[in-house]
């Protein structure tokens, strides 16, 4: 087992990584940016390194500042959290030319699936049902004229190396494709470096139901179930759930086994999740595979008792998993709010110092968070502040804890989104599980108060 990890992440995801090291007896090594110095994950790790300037460029996503922190302390591995370089691959062969252990896939694993054309490929010849779409970039319009006329319009283009919600264009009629594909193809070169785009049938208001899956090395591949993140914001999660209130066991059995088919089929290792959507008549399409620890992990540990970053350290390791799939039983229901810094209603970010903070306990209540009375929220990062977890015997119960966790949880300084939130759990269609990714078109953007 390792001695000693750096975590390459800030914010409530390097608080979680030390958590686990801390149980299994591993001295952590916290990294931090200039705006970062007094925050609990370096409070909490036993050493920590200044990486650089607050910007991500210049410290998060330094790869020679941080394998250097590694070095200078002796870290045996990196744990690189989510965002920032967790999906570097980067990163994990600078850690494999310098003997750290990278807490994730291999390089080959992460620069497939961080292709996102490239990863419909091997999932379509896995046998892993996938969206109707081009075999790969599309170079000119009139090849993504082509295409679109055959799948049928509504259509959508997103970047290949895409992430994060960016860089994704919805088409709905041959004369807006000329121009969603430049705009589409500018953008995702600005965001990701990248220009090369693919076409996929868009679908509408689908459900988004991803897969949590382990691997070690040893060839044993077990999933942990599916969580729904259905309710989204300009594609980006807001509340998930685990597991889906839309699918039967059977469902369940038959999308856990196709997907680790498709790992085993990829040798996949580590932990990594991969993402359907699934239309309005129950079928499934894949739409790509995230090779890292997602946000919202916490909602399958709370159904299973599965600690998914112990995990991750334990094979990274070169442990074999400890349990098989039919070890794995799923108890009860859980859900995730993510409580941004940003304005409830015009979504404008909220960064700034936080006056008050508490938050509440109780029965079946997890709450992952860095923040505290008197810390301040940069406006360098992205704006989780939070995520409030709960469990219940049922999905009711589940929702009950939610609202009443929300409710009695302060903070002061700042916006945030809990009465976003409040508002979603209190909506007859979430209260009966009616999501899809369309749900939150019912609270568009008001503009900002101008007085
Ligand atoms: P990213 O990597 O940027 O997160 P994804 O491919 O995971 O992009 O898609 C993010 C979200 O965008 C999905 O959860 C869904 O809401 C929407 N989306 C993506 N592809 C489609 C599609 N073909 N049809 C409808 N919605 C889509």
């Amino acid at each position: 087992m390792f001695k000693k990890i750096l975590i390459a992440n800030r914010g409530e995801i390097a608080l979680r990584v030390v958590y686990a090291c801390r149980e299994l007896g591993i001295r952590t090594v916290a990294v931090y940016s200039e705006a970062d110095e007094n925050s609990l994950h370096v409070r909490f790790a036993d050493e920590d390194v200044c990486i650089g300037p607050a910007r991500g460029a210049d410290s998060y996503l330094n790869v020679p500042a941080i394998i250097s922190a590694a070095e200078i302390t002796g870290a045996d591995a990196i744990h690189p959290g989510y965002g920032f370089l967790s999906e570097s691959a980067y990163l994990a062969e600078v850690c494999e030319a310098c003997h750290i252990k990278f807490i994730g896939p291999s390089p080959g694993v992460i620069r497939l699936m961080g292709d996102k054309a490239r990863a419909r490929r091997a999932m379509k010849k896995a046998g892993v049902p996938i969206l109707p779409g081009s075999d790969g970039p599309i170079d000119s319009e009139e090849r993504g004229l082509k295409v679109a006329r055959d799948l049928g319009y509504p259509v959508i283009i997103k970047a290949a190396a895409g992430g994060g919600g960016r860089g994704m264009r919805i088409v709905r009629s041959p004369g807006d494709l000329g121009s969603a594909l430049r705009t589409a193809t500018r953008e995702a070169q600005a965001a990701f470096g990248v220009g090369d785009v693919y076409i996929e049938k868009y679908i509408e208001a689908p459900r988004h139901i991803e897969v949590q899956v382990l691997g070690d090395h040893h060839g044993a591949v077990v999933h942990l179930g599916e969580r729904e993140c259905s309710i989204q914001r300009r594609h980006q999660k807001l509340i998930e759930e685990a597991p889906s209130p839309a699918l039967t066991d059977r469902q369940r059995r038959k999308l856990g086994s196709t997907v680790v088919d498709a790992a085993r089929a990829v040798q996949y290792t580590n932990a990594g999740t991969f993402e359907f959507l699934m239309d309005p008549s129950g079928h499934f399409y894949f739409i790509e595979a995230n090779t890292r620890l997602q946000v919202e992990h916490g909602v399958t540990e709370l159904i299973t008792g599965v600690d998914v970053v112990k995990e991750q350290i334990r094979i990274a390791a070169g442990e074999r998993l400890s349990f098989k799939q039919s070890d794995i039983a799923f108890t009860g229901h859980a859900i995730e709010c993510r409580i941004n810094a940003e304005h409830p209603e015009t979504f404008v970010p909220s960064p700034g110092q936080i006056q008050a903070f508490s938050v509440p306990g109780g029965p079946g209540v997890r709450i992952d968070t860095f923040a505290h009375a008197d810390c301040v929220v940069p406006p360098y990062y992205d704006s989780l502040i939070a995520k409030v977890m709960t469990w219940g015997r049922d999905r009711q119960e589940a929702i009950a804890r939610m609202r009443r966790a929300l409710e009695m949880t302060v903070v002061e300084g700042i916006h945030t989104s809990i009465p976003l939130h409040l508002k979603i759990l209190a909506d007859p269609d979430f209260e009966a599980g009616r999501l899809s990714t369309a749900f939150m078109d019912r609270y568009q953007t008001a503009p900002p108060r101008t007085s």
